[in-house]
């Protein structure tokens, strides 16, 4: 079956909902189609969350990362109001702009139900956090932050998909699997079910879990890829009285710490207090995030956040994704998925087990961790930074290097290759637009949302 559409969309993560829903609403009468390998909102169901299984088993389609709301879908929505991190749209676009998008990504957000409630560094109470943290070298970035919760944040997007359905034809379940130029008459997309779409605009948002895929398409199609990072750590879970004093205030911290030992810098990520870790299934390969409800009544007694190192690279390497795939595939190797560790054990050289577990007071969130080691699945260099980074963290949060402060890896942030892309986000290739994660401008909600606004008020202008 070959069909033909004025846009089609790759992906319905953040940034093709954000392209699909703006298109909606400044060229109602387009002929919009989205494909994505994952299922609807209401069929996507990870079988461990499900209580099938107690350890991954990799599904071809990871129903946590893929599927309409895409990684998101079951995160807890932290969103944040910033050009600072979750993205390089500042490269492509003013920082004026970037803001403007990122405010109206969230007002189509309240319009389906998110909170009015915003957390600020702005406050007196955050900056005399600000200023506690510069006395241990510790570097508070400034952004507003909004905690729409792993249960609203789901509705939302329910509530997106029963609007955006009326007007964008979905097919769930159907991988792109070849994406062919044709030459000044748009593009041709092959699905894994051998039927073929043709579109007059081409808009690539394939995420995380496409990125791979994505960037041998676009060497296929001559599209120049610019070499991106990857982030290595480990995600940290403690009581969350540890950061009680932080979180109240201004509920997500990204503290970012410059090593002494390697001159790199460390960062907290992704602060979910009261909240639950999670594995996810990268393409295979078992990584480690968090998350945390709203309503008080589904919470647990811990924090979690990620540690990250940044990992760039120069000539001759430059495939960053496939060195953090390695890593986190050593810890896999080991653990046969997420692996937890104690910090006490950690920096003493000895092996956390089932027995040196249970006597820990904190509990992990994350049962189907499994005890280990992680110094044999983490490089040294990498290591080292994030203990560094524990006790330059224990003297703003007294507690965080403390014995059973746990310790789960790998947690691995890969951004994809970045594509050449103009101020229009689009691709050498006209009339393709590559938006969010996948193209490797963005790594957030917020500003994977705003990049998919971005191009479809650039496609809503051509055709005007
Ligand atoms: C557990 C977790 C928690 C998170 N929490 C937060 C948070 O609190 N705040 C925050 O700002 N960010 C958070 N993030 C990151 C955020 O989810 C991502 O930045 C965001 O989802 C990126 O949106 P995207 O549309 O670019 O990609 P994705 O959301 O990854 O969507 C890409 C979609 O493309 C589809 N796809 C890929 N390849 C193909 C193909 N070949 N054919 C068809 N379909 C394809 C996938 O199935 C997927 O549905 C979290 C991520 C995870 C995994």
């Amino acid at each position: 079956m070959n069909t033909r559409y004025d846009v089609a969309i790759i992906g319905c993560g953040e940034a093709g909902i954000f392209a699909g829903y703006e298109l909606m609403r400044l060229q109602p009468g387009l002929r919009v189609v989205t494909l994505d390998q994952g299922a609807d909102i209401y069929g996507r169901s990870c079988p461990i969350v499900a209580g099938k299984v107690k350890e991954c088993i990799h599904c071809k389609v990871c129903d946590t990362m893929c599927g309409f709301g895409g990684a998101g879908a079951f995160s807890d929505g932290k969103y944040n109001f910033t050009t600072a991190f979750g993205g390089w749209l500042t490269d492509f676009m003013d920082a004026k702009e970037v803001m403007d998008l990122i405010d109206y990504v969230d007002s189509i957000n309240m319009k389906h139900g998110a909170t009015d409630q915003v957390f600020s560094t702005d406050t007196p109470a955050a900056r005399a956090l600000e200023k506690k943290a510069l006395e241990h070298d510790l570097h508070l970035l400034q952004a507003r932050c909004k905690h729409l919760g792993t249960e609203n944040n789901l509705n939302i997007l329910k509530s997106i998909y029963e609007t955006l359905k009326e007007f964008v034809e979905f097919r769930f379940h159907t991988a792109v699997a070849a994406i062919e130029n044709l030459g000044g008459e748009g593009y041709r997309l092959t699905t894994d079910k051998g039927d073929t779409v043709e579109c007059t605009y081409l808009i690539a948002g394939p995420g995380r879990s496409g990125a791979e895929w994505f960037a041998n398409q676009c060497k296929g199609l001559g599209i120049e890829l610019i070499n991106n990072q990857v982030d290595i750590g480990v995600r940290v879970e403690l009581p969350a009285k540890v950061f009680e004093h932080i979180t109240d205030v201004v509920y997500e911290s990204k503290l970012v710490y410059r090593t002494k030992q390697y001159g790199d810098p460390v960062r907290t990520f992704c602060m979910n207090p009261y909240g639950h870790v999670v594995a996810e299934n990268v393409e295979g390969i078992n990584t480690v995030n968090g998350h945390s409800y709203a309503d008080p009544a589904l919470q647990s007694e811990n924090t979690n956040f990620a540690l990250l190192v940044s990992n760039r690279f120069t000539s001759p390497f430059n495939e960053p994704y496939r060195y953090g795939k390695h890593i986190a595939s050593l810890s896999n190797m080991l653990a046969g998925g997420v692996l937890v560790q104690r910090f006490g054990d950690l920096v003493n050289g000895i092996r956390t087990n089932d027995h040196r577990l249970g006597k820990s007071f904190t509990r992990p969130t994350l049962t189907a961790a499994v005890p280990g080691d992680l110094s044999l699945a983490l490089p040294k260099r990498q290591l080292d930074d994030i203990i560094e980074m524990i006790y330059a963290l224990d003297k703003l949060a007294p507690g965080t290097a403390n014995y059973d402060t746990l310790l789960y890896g790998a947690e691995v942030k890969f951004y994809s290759s970045r594509l050449a892309l103009s101020g229009e986000l689009e691709t050498a290739l006209p009339n393709f637009f590559a938006i969010g994660d996948g193209a490797g401008v963005t790594r957030g909600l917020a500003q994977a949302g705003a990049s998919g606004v971005k191009v479809a008020r650039v496609i809503s202008g051509r055709l005007s």
